[in-house]
């Protein structure tokens, strides 16, 4: 079998994403002598503009776009038969090559529920915190004792603040009576409103992960390995230690083995890594027996458990101001070339933003979670009774339309937001043991009642934000529920339509309009594109899939370290947990080699 691999390395990672990435660096400056084998199905994407210019983030979305892959649900009856379609990144970097870049951080407990809970030593929020601030610069408000300041991602406010944001900043903390704060990232805050920081540094370019931490070290030392293009469909063991892995270049090649001396770990995110994991024989027996491919592990829940943050969100029409966001959009070639030309030169303007610069973090008071009704307060609400940090609900704002091309002349604004803890579950399973086949997903959006009486409550938070607005000219009906032309909730565009006093009635909406309202929920529903949990860090009886040293259960020398390990949720954005993710398991995994060594 040995001279059948076409290589060795001491460590071979699979997926260049943001934690892969994180390992990869931290690694190789470690020990310069471990040669690591770094696998990534995408591209490279070294000063490529098209990852590094925030402002064009949008074009990440479009169907075929270069950097991302597309995850297809099975139509679902929860979204009325519709299906749902979640990007995540496929390019080195990862989701952090082609994400939003707003900067958010879990609440405290989020990590002490994966250390004391799901019983993880050394997961605690205690053990993270020096994570986190290590691998930032934050030039942000708030208090400094929680952020790094020389790290190497940076964090600011962008080139450019829409004063659209600013407006609703202002109005929707005045509506709704929670204050406005410096910094909400600072794992304590869980019900007031905030600017919002963005992954964009002082020279107005993404900081993505690759240009952080991956190439500058691949710079610095030439013991990292990058092959691109390049899809790893299974680790290889001999008896139930992982020796090397399977890939392929392209569906009609061949595929190549290759050798890892020391240990594999798969970093290939939270919807393609438990895949991998089917496919080299670790998963549930059943499923396995059933497609042939031979047991190493039997772990029935790799796959099992998928979550992510549940979205809605609602477009206006605005009063136009100077911004031209709506033209980035469209790629007005006038105006592009004249942003592109102070992009370059200063580094500042809506190229160097993704207009998001606000939002709220909500826990209900009594009259508001009264609207959320019985449902969510029997279900939902107990989970944050015990945990005041955690905010159940964020509401944001984005100062333009938000999708891309493909809408009438005029500017916009979206209000909505998303849910911490939503208790809809779904799955990720392989369908046979061929690599580009997809897998069967299905990701069980508003499978739970109580999201979707949370989907409700957003939208009409959302609403009653923005046309108490100075600039509300009205709602962009095709992305609004379509209420009955006679109800009070039908909406309202067109000349003459303006705000409403800060203290005017809220919209009632009738028994039919509620209908119609689920109705545009299930059908719309989407997610922040924060997958997790597939593969949980839990003990194996407690459907565990690895350990809280990362490895697989049942197994040896296979870790495991992307977000699909996350025992629960956190009420965050989750590119900063999978930076400090890749931290500890770095630590980890040096720890680890060295006691082998020694
Ligand atoms: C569209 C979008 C917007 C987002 N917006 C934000 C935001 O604004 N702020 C924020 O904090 N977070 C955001 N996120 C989330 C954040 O980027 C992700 O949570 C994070 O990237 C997850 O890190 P990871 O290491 O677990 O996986 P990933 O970063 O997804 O990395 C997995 C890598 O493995 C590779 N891979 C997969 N399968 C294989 C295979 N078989 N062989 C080889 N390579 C493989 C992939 O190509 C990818 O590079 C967003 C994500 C998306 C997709």
């Amino acid at each position: 079998m040995a001279d059948t691999y076409s290589h060795t390395a001491d460590i071979i990672i699979v997926g260049a994403g943001v934690a892969g990435c994180v390992i990869a660096s931290r690694l190789s400056a470690a020990q310069p002598n471990l040669k690591i084998l770094l696998i990534e199905m995408g591209r490279d994407v070294r000063d490529d503009p098209a990852v590094r210019t925030p402002g064009i983030f949008m074009n990440n979305l479009v169907p075929g776009a270069p950097y991302s892959q597309f995850y297809v649900g099975e139509p679902s009856e929860t979204q009325l038969g519709n299906s749902a379609i979640i990007p995540a990144g496929a390019c080195v970097g990862g989701g952090s090559a082609i994400n939003w870049m707003v900067y958010t951080r879990g609440s405290m407990s989020d990590y002490d529920d994966w250390k004391n809970k799901y019983a993880n030593p050394g997961w605690g929020f205690d053990d993270l915190l020096p994570l986190f601030k290590k691998s930032e610069a934050y030039f942000g408000e708030g208090d400094a004792s929680t952020h790094g300041s020389d790290g190497p991602l940076q964090v600011t406010y962008g080139g450019i603040v829409y004063k659209i944001n600013l407006e609703w900043l202002e109005t929707a903390s005045a509506f709704d009576g929670r204050p406005v704060v410096p910094d909400a990232q600072n794992f304590k805050t869980s019900n007031a409103f905030a600017r919002w920081a963005k992954w964009i540094g002082k020279d107005g370019k993404r900081s993505d992960i690759a240009h952080g931490y991956l190439y500058p070290q691949m710079d610095r030392s030439s013991n990292i390995t990058l092959l691109t293009k390049t899809r790893v469909s299974r680790v290889l063991f001999e008896g139930n230690k992982a020796v090397g892995v399977e890939y392929f270049t392209s569906a009609s090649d061949p595929p190549t083995l290759v050798r890892a001396a020391k240990m594999v770990i798969v970093t290939a995110g939270a919807l393609s890594t438990p895949q991998i994991l089917e496919r080299s024989g670790i998963g549930a027996r059943v499923h396995l027996d059933s497609l042939g491919i031979s047991v190493v592990a039997d772990l029935p829940r790799v796959g099992e458990g998928y979550q992510d943050h549940l979205v809605l969100k609602a477009e206006y029409v605005r009063e136009p101001d100077d911004s031209w966001r709506e033209d980035v959009l469209r790629g007005t070639p006038e105006v592009m070339e004249r942003l592109r030309k102070e992009y370059a030169e200063y580094g500042t303007g809506e190229l160097a933003s993704n207009s998001i610069d606000a939002v709220a973090k909500v826990r209900p008071n009594e009259k508001e979670l009264a609207a959320l009704g019985e449902t969510f307060i029997n279900s939902a609400w107990p989970y944050f009774e015990r945990a005041e940090d955690k905010p159940v609900l964020w509401s944001a704002v984005v100062g333009s339309a938000m999708f891309p091309g493909g809408f009438p002349s005029g500017q916009y604004f979206a209000t909505g937001g998303w849910m911490c803890y939503p208790l809809s579950r779904g799955r990720i399973h392989v369908r046979s043991k061929d690599v580009f086949e997809a897998g069967k997903f299905e990701p069980g959006l508003l499978s739970h009642e109580a999201d979707v009486a949370a989907g409700k409550w957003l939208y009409k938070r959302g609403r009653e934000q923005a046309r108490r607005m100075p600039s509300y000219r009205g709602e962009y009906a095709p992305m609004h529920p379509d209420f009955s032309a006679d109800s009070e909730a039908a909406c309202k565009a067109g000349l003459g339509v303006g705000p409403v006093p800060l203290d005017a009635p809220e919209i009632v909406y009738t028994p039919e309009d509620e209908k119609v309202l689920e109705e545009w929920i299930r059908k719309t529903v989407t997610v922040s594109w924060h997958g997790l949990a597939t593969c949980a860090m839990r003990p194996r009886a407690d459907g565990g899939v690895v350990s809280p040293r990362l490895d697989v259960y049942g197994t040896k020398q296979l870790k495991v370290a992307d977000l699909s390990i996350c025992p629960s949720n956190v009420s965050a954005n989750m590119y900063s947990t999978a930076v400090a993710m890749g931290e500890k398991a770095a630590q980890i995994i040096l720890e680890d080699l060295v006691a082998v060594s020694a």
